[in-house]
């Protein structure tokens, strides 16, 4: 089974190059983003919790987030494996994915990381704000809120991958099909 984490700041290009992945490698789609915008639309308690930290672009606790992904993985029946984008966010979300994994005699095959310049992260997710309806893609302050969160606290993770030999970096500039490229090559060799 192949299990990738996408990994990279707001703006990186996870999700577009999550389904580009999801349709080569046949796997399942697993962002905790998306999951929660999901709960959010049906108005579920999850939703109105999760919606107070994202407005603000903090991240969501990560008890809360560690239950709803479990619960996922747990539910999805074995296919080529997953593809998790925009999760782990916290050193304590990656050790609970691992034991999740292990649990199930599974294990992340590695990660990626897209790197993408700050001041063209700020441009994409300004021109994704006018179509994504994104609260937290519309307001400036909220958009540096989300590049120092992931400073601060995502960053890390990478290391966390580094430190099991599982981390490859990717630039993330170009277009969706070169970076696409890049990264298969990587995905081909685990
Ligand atoms: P982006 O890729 O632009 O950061 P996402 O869709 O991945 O957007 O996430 C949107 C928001 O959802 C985050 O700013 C955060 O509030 C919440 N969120 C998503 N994933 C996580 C996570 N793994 N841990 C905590 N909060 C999360």
């Amino acid at each position: 089974m192949l299990n990738i984490v996408l990994f990279g700041p707001p703006g990186a290009g996870k999700g577009t190059q999550s389904e580009k992945l999801i349709e080569k490698y046949n796997l399942t789609h697993l962002s905790t983003g998306d999951l929660f915008r999901k709960h959010l639309g049906e108005g579920t308690d999850l939703g109105k919790l999760a919606r107070k930290y994202m407005d603000e672009g903090r991240l969501v606790p990560d008890e809360v987030v560690i239950g709803m992904v479990e619960d996922k993985i747990k539910e999805t029946k074995s296919g080529n494996g997953f593809i998790f984008d925009g999760f782990p966010r916290t050193v304590a979300q990656a050790s609970a994915l691992d034991k999740v994994l292990e649990d199930l005699s599974l294990k992340i095959s590695g990660m990626i990381a897209l790197d993408v310049p700050e001041d063209i992260l700020k441009e994409r997710i300004r021109e994704r704000g006018k179509t994504s309806g994104r609260v937290d893609d519309q307001d400036e302050s909220k958009i540096e809120t989300r590049i120092k969160v992931y400073l601060d606290e995502t960053l890390p993770v990478a290391g966390y991958y580094k430190g099991q030999g599982k981390l490859t970096k990717i630039h993330g500039v170009g277009t969706i099909d070169e970076i696409f490229d890049n990264i298969a090559k990587v995905v081909d060799q685990y």
